[in-house]
């Protein structure tokens, strides 16, 4: 599981909090690593928190380069990249690729099934910045965050966020302006989706 915590920065004196961008997925993953020690899952795990996401997506890079002798090992890369949203964001998204490699046809309905019934509105494929719903911009966002990375080390994966907003890459983004509830439920639907994929996988 990956969340970059790096942002971008400053300008002058003035930072850019990124609190959906990415502390967000950070915390996520910190309150997995709660959860993961409450209730040990079946497979190893690693919580890999990214830095220089915003840089070309280093960090990740860094990682497949440096771990070559254990990518065939990575079932999944579950990465968490933006899943506060502003307080207008009402959705979680998702993509993921390759799935149909590590779970079989009954077991993906059965996720699939997990992901409607989720407490808040979870939905498959992402809207582009103009709001249509198209092929191309869902093939931008394969490349958007980390799991572009492991896509390419032919990894499967699933990728959560909440897309594009007013505040994403502004001053705005801050704790004030995110959407908690959004975050809470979203947490809770990807720790449910992963305690699936991890006794099934
Ligand atoms: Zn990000």
């Amino acid at each position: 599981m990956t969340a970059h915590f790096d942002h971008i920065g400053k300008n002058g004196n003035k930072i850019f909090n990124g609190a959906d961008d990415n502390a967000s997925g950070t915390a996520a993953l910190l309150s997995m690593a709660q959860q993961l020690t409450l209730y040990p899952p079946q497979h190893d795990i690693i919580l890999l928190f990214t830095d220089g996401e915003e840089s070309n997506l280093k960090g990740a890079k860094a990682f497949i380069k440096e771990h070559i002798d254990i990518l065939a090992d990575i079932k999944l890369n579950i990465n968490l990249d933006m899943l506060a949203g502003s307080k207008r964001s009402q959705q979680l998204h998702f993509i993921s690729r390759g799935l149909n490699k590590v779970l079989s046809t009954n077991q993906l309905a059965t996720l699939k099934n997990i992901q409607e019934n989720s407490a808040i509105d979870l939905k498959k494929g992402f809207k582009s910045m103009s709001g249509a719903r198209n092929g191309a911009s869902t093939n931008s966002w394969i490349n958007a965050s980390d799991h572009g990375v492991f896509h390419k080390a032919h990894i499967p994966f699933i990728y959560f966020g909440v897309g594009v907003h007013k505040n994403y890459h502004e001053l705005s983004d801050t704790y004030q302006n995110i959407n908690l509830q959004l975050f809470i439920g979203a947490v809770e639907s990807i720790y449910q989706q992963f305690i699936f994929i991890d006794n099934n996988i």
